[in-house]
């Protein structure tokens, strides 16, 4: 099943995947990405890979 791959070492903490995928993605208290689901159902796929083009440092990836 999908799910995401993060670079941590690369989040600047822009947000922009957050914007793009609020059900998927989110902020931690120190401004960093965190993935709210460990599993990304099917019906949210497009949206996280918009995400992650969306991300300027390339720390996203989603994995099918
Ligand atoms: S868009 Fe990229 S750099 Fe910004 S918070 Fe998301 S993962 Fe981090």
């Amino acid at each position: 099943m999908t799910h995401i791959e993060v670079d941590e070492s690369r989040c600047d903490g822009f947000g922009f995947c957050e914007q793009a995928a609020p059900d998927v993605f989110g902020l931690d208290d120190d401004g960093l990405v965190t993935v709210r689901l460990p599993r990304i159902p099917d019906e949210l796929t497009d949206k996280a890979e918009a995400a992650t083009r969306a991300c300027p440092v390339a720390a996203l990836r989603v994995v099918r």
